[in-house]
């Protein structure tokens, strides 16, 4: 991770917002981008005021106002019925009895939600009550497989278990970060960088896809 660290900075943590509110914006950046679901958000937010009236608000009508988010009906359901559904459970809105939970706990009260699942559970953990939960996105996933770090054929959810039995928990957040951000500018889907990869000498798959390492010797 020192390699990563070095070519791309140390990450810097995210600006800390309260559980409910990284919950439903994570809904929200579901299958887009953080460009397309910030302002989905903040639309969200400007029209209704707070997510009280959000979760009094119809379907339709939250739909309406984070179209920019894409799959909006979609969405306007998973946090209708989500807000709903902590309302009931716990007699208001708030998600700040998860700091008192262990991660494995509070992560399973998440996941008990409708529209969430372990990636966008683990986002709330990390990003917003800094507990050591690994959010496994495609970059991620598509890295650690790449690097030998989880099996070849593994999903989300097992490389997650997997991911977060090898990473330090004080580190998950910065491995988050930087794997992320090495699958964007470098171990690209489609054509990974590798000949300018700063883990080329100690990745499994480099050889895959350019087919020597560097300063092998052409035998004849
Ligand atoms: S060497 Fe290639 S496949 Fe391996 S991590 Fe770097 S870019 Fe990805």
């Amino acid at each position: 991770m020192s390699l990563l660290a070095t070519a791309y900075g140390k990450p810097k943590q995210r600006p800390r917002m309260d559980p409910l509110s990284e919950l439903v914006q994570t809904i929200l950046s579901q299958n887009t981008s953080d460009a397309n679901s910030r302002p989905a958000f903040r639309n969200l937010l400007a029209t209704f005021g707070n997510l009280d009236a959000v979760a009094a608000a119809s379907t339709d009508d939250i739909a309406s106002v984070i179209k920019s988010g894409g799959m909006n009906r979609i969405k306007a359901r998973y946090i209708k019925d989500t807000l709903g559904k902590i309302k009931r459970q716990r007699g208001k809105l708030d998600l700040s009895f998860l700091n008192q939970l262990p991660t494995t706990e509070a992560r399973k009260w998440l996941t008990s939600l409708p529209g969430v699942g372990m990636k966008t559970a683990n986002c709330v953990l990390l990003f917003s009550l800094r507990k050591p939960a690994l959010p496994v996105d495609t970059h991620v996933l598509r890295v650690a497989k790449r690097l030998g770090m989880v099996d070849s054929r593994a999903s989300a959810e097992k490389a997650t278990v997997q991911l977060e039995g090898v990473v330090p928990p004080a580190e998950i957040y910065e491995f988050h970060m930087l794997l992320i951000t090495h699958g964007r500018r470098t171990c690209k889907a489609q054509r990974p960088l590798c000949a300018k990869c700063v883990l080329a000498a100690i990745c499994p798959s480099y050889e895959v896809f350019v087919g020597r390492r560097y300063g092998e010797e052409i035998k004849s």
